[in-house]
């Protein structure tokens, strides 16, 4: 109970009442936060715009006991990312990072790496022209900060190493499949070497990833890999990437390059 304060950034909120608002943070010190602001709604509300999706800022409340919804004291703004707000793909991909953050987020426990990940990514999307390259690279960096990472480096049911070219994941083994394993899993999804490269290099964090380039034939690869992984471990859909594919042209449908024996 009491105040407390950390750095922490907005991934999401409803309103509430006629001129409240529920913010929920992800705070680099306590995890996910719901906190209730209150009159900033109002015209002239002390919290100004400083609550809008993805802003990152100096957090202060005052804990409830026996509540998880606690009390907005202040926000100060460090960095708005006002330029995610270009363009409607730009504030998208940062919605699928807010979206990503909250599902991963434990409520009272703070993980420095899942934060600075977070707002490593949104300064990566507020200078970027193509976000896709950042956001791969968010997807398979949250998967490791989950304790999800594929294995990419040999077969992950038998140990052996991979031939080369075009690899098979298997999505209930958690990574590549050597051949003789293919053959026996049930869902798999291709990865060129292309893909596979920019997931190691991203895992490395060896790039700058504005500069990465990949093939559009391999990007979407890599979205469908990365984000049907995530459904099937987070066991939900992601609902702005879903949205995100749909404006930008890609297939909404993530099992189309499935194969499915
Ligand atoms: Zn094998």
């Amino acid at each position: 109970m009491g105040l407390k304060s950390s750095e922490a950034v907005v991934i999401g909120g409803h309103n509430l009442g006629e001129a409240d608002r529920i913010v929920v943070f992800y705070t680099r010190r306590y995890g996910k936060v719901r906190a209730v602001a209150a009159g900033a709604r109002r015209i002239r509300s002390r919290f100004g715009g400083s609550l809008e999706l993805c802003t990152y800022g100096g957090l202060v409340y005052f804990e409830r006991a026996n509540s998880d919804l606690h009390r907005l004291n202040e926000f100060a703004l460090r960095e708005p990312f006002h330029l995610l707000r270009r363009s409607l793909e730009l504030l998208t991909a940062a919605s699928e990072v807010a979206e990503l953050a909250g599902v991963a987020g434990v409520e009272g426990e703070g993980s420095e790496e899942l934060f600075a990940l977070i707002v490593g990514t949104l300064r990566g999307l507020n200078t970027a022209t193509d976000p896709s390259h950042i956001l791969r690279a968010f997807e398979i960096r949250l998967l490791k900060t989950l304790g999800y990472l594929p294995e990419l480096g040999r077969c992950v049911r038998c140990r052996e190493g991979l031939p080369e070219g075009v690899q098979s994941f298997g999505l209930n083994e958690g990574g590549l499949l050597c051949p003789a394993c293919r053959a026996e899993a049930i869902e798999t999804m291709p990865v060129s070497p292309e893909a596979l490269g920019f997931l190691r290099m991203a895992l490395r964090r060896e790039m700058g990833l504005s500069q990465a380039s990949l093939h559009s034939g391999a990007a979407e690869e890599l979205r469908s890999l990365l984000q049907t992984f995530l459904e099937f471990k987070l066991g939900r859909r992601i609902r702005s990437a879903r949205f995100l594919a749909g404006i930008t042209g890609f297939s909404l449908d993530t099992s189309s390059s499935r194969s499915v024996s």
